[in-house]
C-alpha cells in the first residue's frame, strides 16, 4: 500500500536543445480522497453550489449525465427523465453541454474536478411510440456535437433476443433499452460521446449501467461466448457438463443455460460444495469480461488518447455479500459486476473503485451498528494502492461515514441537498467543511498511500472459491468477522490470489477459510507456520501444524474466545464499548502506528439526524511492531482545534494509553524515535 501507483504518460516536450522529442514522464495517477456524488444529481443544483463547492472543497464530484442517457432526454427540456432529470433543464445536446463547460471550468477555479456520470448500456424510451432515444437519434440528432451517426438506426446496436427483436423492460411510461457492449457500433457512439463530453471540459466519467444479463444472442455476443467457451472448457466439460456437443453449430437463445432461472443447487452440508451451474457460471464470468473490453475500449484505451490523465471510475454494487444484515451463502444471489474478473483485471485503468451497497443503518438497541467493517476490509484489501468508496446511501450519519472511510483509508463521500440525501444538519455547509479540512490538515497520517494496514489477524477472503460460483464461506466469514469486531481485534483482510510470505508476515494470527486453497498457497501457509504464525482454518485441516475453528460460529464471545484461545498470544487490547470500532495503520517510514477509533453511538430517537453520543475515553493496550520505542503520542479529533497530548507507557513490545474522549473520530499517532 505504500508504493505511490503511477502512469506513464506521453508528453511532448516542444524544446529546441539537442535530443528533444517524445519523452516518456511519470505522472501520478490522480486518487480523489474526498468526493460529492451518488444520486444526489438526482435533484437540480441548489444557488450557490458553486460557492458551497469553495468552501467544502472535495477533490472531486459527480454532476451531469452524459451519453446515451443524456440522448433519451434532453429533449424535453427538463421534462424527460430516464433515471436522472436533465439539468439544466435545456433542449439540446448543445446548449447543455454549453452550460457545463461553463460549469467545470468554475469548478476548476476551485480546485474541484468534476465527472460526468455516463451510461455504458442503458437508453430509454419506447421504439414503437417513437420516443425518448429513439426520437433523438431518428430525428434530432446533433451531428456538429456528436459526430455522424455510427449506424442508419439504434437497431444496429441494441441488444437483441434470439428473434432479433430488441430487449426491454418496463421503466414508467418508457422501456429501458441497452447497447450491446460486444457490439463494435455501440462502441463506437460511446466513443463519439465521450469524446463530446471531454470537449465539454468533464475531467472524467463516472460510468453507470455496467450490466450485462446474458439476455443479449446477437451475433457478435454469439461469437464472443463461443471463443470464450472454446478457450476456458473442456470439448468434454461443454458436452458432458453444459449440454453443448457441438459448440460451432450451437445456436445460444441466451448467454447461459437456456432455465437460467433455475436457483442454483443448495450446498450440501457435509461437501461445503455450492453447485452453481457450470455454463451459468461461465456465462456470468464472460458478462463481466464483456463489460470490463467495453469499458477499455471506450474509455481506457480511446478516451485516454484524448485527454491522457482522464479520471475513470466504474459504478458497480455489493449485494448479498458481507454486510452487517446480509444471511446470503448462495452465489446465486450474490451480486457484485467485477467479481468474476481475472483478478488482472479487476479495477484496472479506474482511478477508483466504486461500490454501492444496500442503504446502511443503525439499529443500536437490536445490537446493529450499520457499518461496512468487513466489505470495507475486502475493498481495501482488493482495491490495494487504489482508491476506494463503499457508498453505504447513509446520507444523515455524514461524519461517521467520513470516520469509517478514513479508518478503512477509502474515499470519504459526501453529498450536499436533494432527495435522496435526507439528512438535515448534514445540509450546512459547516459540517463537511471541516471534517475535509481535517482530512487535509492531516494528510501526512491520513493520506491512504502513506499508511498500510497494521493488524493482529488476517483473515483469508477464498476469492478462488468466487471464481469456482462457491460462496458457502460469506457464513462462517461474517461470523467470525463480526466476532473479532466485537472482541476489538485489529485484523484486516489478505486476498487469497494476492497472498505473499511478507502479507503473512504481517500478522500474528491468520484465518483461512478451505474452499478452493491452491498448492502454492498450502506452502505459503506452511512456510508461515514454520516461522512461528498461527493458521486457525475453518472447520478443516489444512497443512501441518494448522489449527481448527469448529462448531457452531453464531456466538460472537465464544467464537472470539475460541479464536484467542487456539492463537495463544495476547492481541491488543482496547478497553471500549461495543459500538466503537478499531482499526490500526503503519507507517513504517515515519515510524509511527496510527489507531483509528470509530463511535458509532448516537441518539436514534430523530429521523434524518447524526446526533452523535459522544464516547468515553478509550483505555488500550497495543502490541508495537519489533523494535518499535515510543516517543510520543498524540490525539486529533475534527470537533477540537490542534493535537492532544497522551500520556503513556511501554513496556517492552506494548504500549498502554488512554486516549481524551471524543465525538464521531479520533486518531492516535503513536510516534517512534
Ligand atoms: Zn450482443
Amino acid at each position: 500500500m505504500i508504493r505511490v501507483e503511477t502512469c506513464r504518460v506521453l508528453v511532448l516536450l516542444l524544446c529546441l536543445a539537442w535530443g528533444a522529442g517524445l519523452v516518456w514522464a511519470e505522472t501520478p495517477i490522480f486518487h480523489p480522497r474526498t468526493l460529492l456524488g451518488g444520486e444526489y444529481w438526482g435533484t437540480t443544483a441548489k444557488e450557490g453550489y458553486l460557492n458551497y463547492l469553495g468552501a467544502v472543497q472535495p477533490d472531486l464530484i459527480h454532476g451531469s449525465l452524459l451519453g446515451p442517457e443524456l440522448c433519451s432526454s434532453v429533449y424535453g427540456a427538463g421534462k424527460l427523465v430516464g433515471i436522472t432529470p436533465v439539468y439544466p433543464p435545456v433542449g439540446t445536446v448543445k446548449e447543455y453541454l454549453a452550460w457545463w463547460k461553463n460549469f467545470n471550468a468554475e469548478a476548476h477555479q476551485r480546485g474541484v474536478k468534476v465527472q460526468g456520470t455516463f451510461s455504458l448500456t442503458y437508453v430509454w424510451g419506447d421504439q414503437e411510440k417513437h420516443t425518448g432515444f429513439f426520437k433523438y437519434y431518428d430525428d434530432l440528432w446533433e451531428a456538429d456535437v456528436l459526430g455522424p451517426k455510427p449506424a442508419p438506426t439504434p437497431d444496429a446496436f441494441l441488444r437483441v433476443d434470439a428473434e432479433g427483436k430488441p430487449v426491454h423492460d418496463k421503466y414508467n411510461d418508457w422501456y429501458t433499452y441497452s447497447g450491446c457492449p460486444n457490439n463494435p457500433t455501440w462502441r463506437q457512439l460511446l466513443k463519439q460521446m465521450v469524446k463530446a463530453g471531454i470537449d465539454a471540459g468533464f475531467d472524467g466519467f463516472m460510468v453507470q449501467f455496467p450490466y450485462f444479463d446474458g439476455r443479449c444472442v446477437c451475433p457478435s455476443c454469439q461469437a464472443k461466448f463461443k471463443a470464450f467457451l472454446a478457450a476456458n472448457y473442456t470439448k468434454e466439460e461443454l458436452a458432458n457438463e453444459m449440454g453443448i456437443p457441438d459448440l460451432a453449430a450451437h445456436k445460444f437463445t441466451i448467454i447461459g443455460s437456456p432455465e437460467k432461472t433455475t436457483p442454483s443447487t443448495p450446498a450440501k452440508p457435509e461437501s461445503k460444495e455450492a453447485m452453481y451451474p457450470k455454463l451459468d457460471l461461465a456465462a456470468r464470468r464472460f458478462g463481466a469480461i464483456s463489460i470490463k473490453d467495453c469499458f477499455d475500449d471506450v474509455f481506457v484505451n480511446y478516451g485516454r488518447t484524448l485527454k491522457p490523465d482522464l479520471v475513470l471510475s466504474m459504478w458497480t454494487h455489493f449485494r448479498q455479500f458481507v454486510t452487517e444484515d446480509a444471511v446470503n451463502s448462495d452465489f446465486n444471489n450474490y451480486l457484485d459486476e467485477r467479481t468474476l474478473l481475472p483478478i488482472e483485471r479487476w479495477g484496472q485503468g479506474e482511478n477508483y473503485l466504486w461500490y454501492s451497497s444496500p442503504m446502511y443503518k443503525s439499529d443500536l438497541k437490536n445490537g446493529v451498528l450499520g457499518d461496512s467493517a468487513l466489505d470495507g476490509r475486502v475493498l481495501r484489501a482488493m482495491a490495494g494502492d487504489r482508491a476506494f468508496e463503499l457508498l453505504k446511501y447513509d446520507y444523515f450519519r455524514w461524519r461517521l461515514v467520513t470516520a469509517e472511510s478514513l479508518a478503512q483509508g477509502g474515499i470519504c463521500f459526501g453529498a450536499w441537498e436533494g432527495g435522496w440525501s435526507g439528512g438535515q444538519d448534514r445540509e450546512q455547509p459547516n459540517h463537511l467543511q471541516s471534517y475535509y479540512q481535517f482530512i487535509r490538515d492531516n494528510d501526512k497520517y491520513l493520506n491512504p498511500g502513506q499508511r498500510e494496514s497494521y493488524a493482529d489477524v488476517a483473515m483469508i477472503y477464498p476469492r478462488q472459491a468466487i471464481l469456482a460460483g462457491d460462496a458457502t464461506f460469506f457464513g462462517p466469514f461474517r461470523d467470525i468477522g463480526r466476532a473479532l469486531l466485537k472482541a476489538h481485534v485489529l485484523f484486516d483482510v489478505i486476498i487469497d490470489q494476492k497472498m505473499t510470505d511478507a502479507d503473512l508476515a504481517k500478522h500474528k494470527v491468520v484465518i483461512v477459510f478451505p474452499s478452493q486453497v491452491t498448492e502454492a498457497q498450502r506452502q505459503l501457509l506452511s512456510r508461515y507456520i514454520k516461522a512461528g504464525g498461527k493458521v486457525i482454518v475453518h472447520d478443516a485441516h489444512l497443512v501441518d501444524g494448522s489449527l481448527n475453528l469448529e462448531g457452531d460460529l453464531s456466538n460472537r464471545e465464544e467464537t472470539a474466545r475460541k479464536i484467542t484461545g487456539l492463537a495463544g498470544i495476547t492481541f491488543s487490547t482496547f478497553d471500549a464499548p461495543w459500538t466503537v470500532e478499531v482499526y490500526a495503520d503503519r507507517q513504517p517510514k515515519k515510524n509511527r502506528v496510527l489507531v483509528h477509533l470509530v463511535n458509532f453511538n448516537r441518539d436514534e430517537s430523530q429521523g434524518n439526524k447524526e446526533l452523535p453520543l459522544a464516547a468515553a475515553p478509550v483505555k488500550m493496550d497495543l502490541r508495537l511492531p519489533a523494535k518499535f520505542k515510543v516517543s510520543g503520542v498524540q490525539f486529533l479529533t475534527p470537533e477540537v482545534k490542534g493535537a492532544q497530548k497522551v500520556k503513556f507507557t511501554q513496556q517492552g513490545d506494548r504500549v498502554q494509553l488512554t486516549t481524551p474522549g471524543y465525538l464521531v473520530y479520533g486518531l492516535v499517532v503513536i510516534q517512534g524515535r
